[in-house]
């Protein structure tokens, strides 16, 4: 990209989706670490974990009425699950790499998202060979005073036979004062209208319009990355959710320390493919992001068409993919 259209795609960026959010971000106050749901002690921890007679990676361990806890996660299929056992003897990444196979899935995709560790704009996993024709649907719910978009859910999953599988990007401050949006979201995904994948996208997700580039979102100086991360996990623990193994960077701006620190923490970063509010197209493969935090109806609205147009397809020609579509082969 040119220093020009980086300039303009910054300038587009920051008047049609951050600035609104910041405007409706602003006056909103924070719980402290330890008031925050979800079990305290949660902690990152690699080892292998036994899972359905399987070799999981366990990458979280908390405690939860007493009982140890695990977040574990299939290398194979990316599925990951909430486990009651112990911490299992600490392996380091080379061991893990090693031990998996050849063709796992989650190690491909941490390469991948390694190579592309420099960018300083949407660096991560945005577009993959999917096993079939179509493309994966991520919503970002960054920081907001405006309700959830519910009618682009409802619009999307009205006559569907199956669930819609989409990556649900929430930051922490969404969820605090978005209780009964929550609520709905998870009653859509047990009535089986969603199928919701959760993608941590910051805890404070901090953005100021007034600094350089590289240093707001994830790269404002002094934020705890840490809790950037975990926090989002915690609440979605204390809600009987299961975190996924995808962190989105909010504002898709990273740096490659950030990255390497994702990686090591056993997450891989959800670029974007296709921002549909930048009007970018859709290609086969790409994961396409909007925005349904209330800021961007433009996008929802392209969205909307997108999905009619490809719903009067032939069966088969076109899906919103799901995260058992990424295809182990490169
Ligand atoms: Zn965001």
């Amino acid at each position: 990209m040119t220093r020009c259209s980086t300039r303009l795609a910054r300038i587009f960026f920051v008047l049609l989706v951050i600035f609104p959010q910041f405007c409706g971000a602003w006056d909103l106050r924070h719980e402290g670490w330890n008031e925050l749901p979800g079990p305290r002690d949660e902690h990152v921890i690699l080892g292998w974990t036994p899972v359905g007679g399987k070799p999981w990676l366990a990458l979280r361990a908390w405690t939860q009425d007493g009982q140890p806890r695990l977040l574990a996660l299939d290398p194979e299929t990316l599925q990951t699950r909430i486990v009651d056992a112990s911490v299992p003897p600490a392996v380091s990444w080379s061991q893990a790499e090693e031990k998996a196979s050849s063709s796992s899935l989650y190690f491909r995709l941490r390469d991948a998202a390694l190579k592309t560790q420099t960018q300083e704009v949407n660096a991560g996993v945005g577009s993959w060979k999917p096993r079939r024709r179509g493309a994966w649907l991520s919503m970002d719910l960054c920081p907001s005073r405006k309700p959830l978009d519910r009618w682009v859910f409802t619009s999307l999953t009205e006559g569907r036979k199956a669930p819609l599988p989409v990556f649900l990007d929430v930051s922490g401050l969404w969820m605090s004062v978005h209780a009964k949006d929550l609520a709905w979201l998870v009653r859509e995904q047990k009535e089986g209208r969603l199928a919701i994948t959760w993608v941590g996208h910051g805890e404070l997700h901090p953005f100021d319009p007034d600094s350089p580039w590289g240093q707001t979102f994830d790269l404002t100086p002094g934020l705890d990355f840490h809790r950037e991360v975990l926090g989002p996990e915690r609440r979605l623990i204390a809600l009987g959710q299961t975190p996924s193994v995808w962190y989105r960077f909010p504002g898709l701006i990273s740096s490659p320390h950030l990255v390497k620190k994702l990686l090591d923490w056993g997450l891989l970063p959800l670029a974007s493919g296709a921002w549909l509010n930048k009007n970018q197209k859709v290609h086969p493969g790409d994961v396409v992001l909007v925005h349904a935090n209330g800021n961007e109806e433009r996008g929802l609205r392209l969205l909307v068409k997108l999905n009619n147009e490809k719903k009067s397809l032939p069966a088969g020609e076109w899906s919103w993919l799901t995260p058992a579509d990424f295809s182990p082969v490169p």
